[in-house]
């Protein structure tokens, strides 16, 4: 066989940023511009779900529940309890093409009793939210994020730590000088959820002899928001990492930023949508809550709202199809991230199905632990036809799986979606360090994630 037979048949796969021309390169760089303003912004399910109902109607979509009816062309969006968000184009014909992806991310949430004060400092006690590697979120600056809940119900919008003259907060590891112990123990011990106490003030209120440090911090937050210590049960505040996204490498080639793991795939996604140019299939961007705490709780992709949503389309396009009909024979992609392989830590992955920081969007025909469980095995024939749709729009992608086999795993909503029966598969782009408070992403894989995901919506056009 001579060399140029050989290499016809082997998967070649290299880094894409040795395939894309000098004017795709300044394409990635101006897109990262506008993603890394968008994570800047966006660090919490409610600020997403505000921030694309805004983009939404600066584009012409409406609210779903001011339409009477719907016919082919129409945009519309529904949103769910202020933190999860389906976007549609209605086409010509009914039938669902789905990119759903998730819009919450691991953090720090409170305790519902969290202020308390202790050797002159007053401290918010966390619980936290999703798999963190609890080390990872000790002495870096928070910021403090969310909604407080007035007695007569007015809402107030939280959002301390991201602006520069705004303080920060901060949980105070050991110094190394005492730390002895303390190296001695496992990683897993070393800070434990108990731990995770944040810096919240160290002035007493003066003339007041019990925890005065304790009662000056709430008399500020009075000042400020005008609620009261049982407001604080009722409220849903989340310390995120306050430091905004930088490009990462003397190349600037890479992003690093909180929350990647999904608003990379919820703002591609978006994007895409808003930029299809299909008129046939009803496009829909699905962005759901709760999936990194399993996807649990009315918000979550395993909540009724997604064919409750189907039905209301249902009933207001006139189909013959139920909204069960609909999602049965819908077509869809799981947007999520997926873990790169780390040379630090390369002993973890298998590298020949792994996936690498600048090859493209991974597409994983499925996930979960050891011996598939969990997962969502996608079929060989529409993993056939989302490669012929990626190959015709000339996108970079790469296949693979997260990690070794027995060294874990992960999942995604695949496997929750696919209980309606609609083909799935998960799509999006590798990430370094994922769930710790500085993911990094590739700002090549950041844009051939969006190009993949208009190429799947386009698709038929
Ligand atoms: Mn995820
Ligand atoms: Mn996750």
């Amino acid at each position: 066989m001579t060399k140029e037979n050989k290499k016809s048949f082997e998967w070649e796969r290299k880094s894409g940023w040795l395939l894309i021309s000098d004017n795709e390169r300044k394409e990635i760089f101006n897109f990262a511009e506008e993603y890394k303003d968008f994570l800047s912004k966006n660090k919490t399910e409610r600020e997403f779900v505000l921030y694309a109902t805004d983009q939404l109607e600066k584009e012409g979509f409406h609210d779903i529940l001011k339409m009477n009816r719907l016919s082919a062309g129409d945009k519309v969006f529904y949103t769910y309890k202020n933190k999860a968000l389906i976007a549609a184009r209605v086409g010509s014909s009914p039938n669902f093409k789905i990119i759903a992806s998730h819009i919450d991310s691991p953090r720090l949430d409170l305790k519902p009793f969290p202020l308390t004060e202790d050797y002159d400092l007053a401290l918010f006690k966390s619980h936290y939210y999703g798999g963190i590697t609890k080390y990872q979120w000790v002495n870096r600056p928070l910021a403090l994020h969310g909604v407080l809940i007035k007695k007569d119900g007015k809402v107030i919008n939280v959002s301390i730590g991201d602006s520069l003259e705004d303080p920060v907060f901060v949980i105070s590891d050991l110094l190394p000088h005492l730390a002895s112990k303390q190296l001695e123990k496992k990683m897993s011990e070393v800070i434990r959820g108990e731990t995770l106490q944040i810096l919240m003030g160290n002035i007493p209120l003066k003339d007041d002899e019990k925890n005065p440090v304790k009662k000056n911090v709430l008399k500020l937050l009075h000042d400020r928001y005008d609620i009261d210590e049982q407001d604080l049960a009722i409220g849903e505040l989340e310390f995120v990492p306050a430091a905004p996204p930088r490009d990462v490498g003397l190349d600037a080639s890479m992003i690093g930023a909180y929350g990647q793991d999904d608003r990379i795939c919820a703002y591609t996604s978006l994007k895409a949508l808003v930029d299809s140019s299909s008129r046939k299939q009803t496009l829909l961007a699905v962005f759901v809550d709760k999936e990194e705490i399993g996807s649990t709780g009315n918000t979550s992709a395993d909540s009724s709202f997604l064919i409750h949503f189907a039905n209301l389309f249902s009933k207001l396009y006139g189909c013959n199809e139920s909204g069960a009909d609909l999602l049965f024979n819908a077509e869809a992609i799981s947007a999520d991230v997926t873990g790169a392989i780390n040379p630090l830590f390369s002993d973890v992955s298998d590298p020949e199905n792994s996936s690498y920081l600048g090859r493209g969007v991974t597409v994983e025909k499925f996930g979960g632990g050891g011996g598939k469980y969990m997962s969502n095995d996608s079929s060989s024939e529409y993993f056939n036809k989302i490669r012929s749709i990626l190959n015709n729009a000339s996108v970079l992608w790469q296949t693979g799986e997260l990690g070794k086999i027995d060294e874990g795993g992960g999942g995604t909503i695949a496997y929750i979606l696919a209980r309606f029966g609609m083909e799935i598969i998960d799509m999006g782009p590798p990430v370094l360090s994922m769930h710790s408070p500085y993911e990094i992403s590739s700002k090549l894989d950041l844009y051939h994630t969006y190009k993949g995901y208009k190429a799947f919506y386009d698709e038929n056009n």
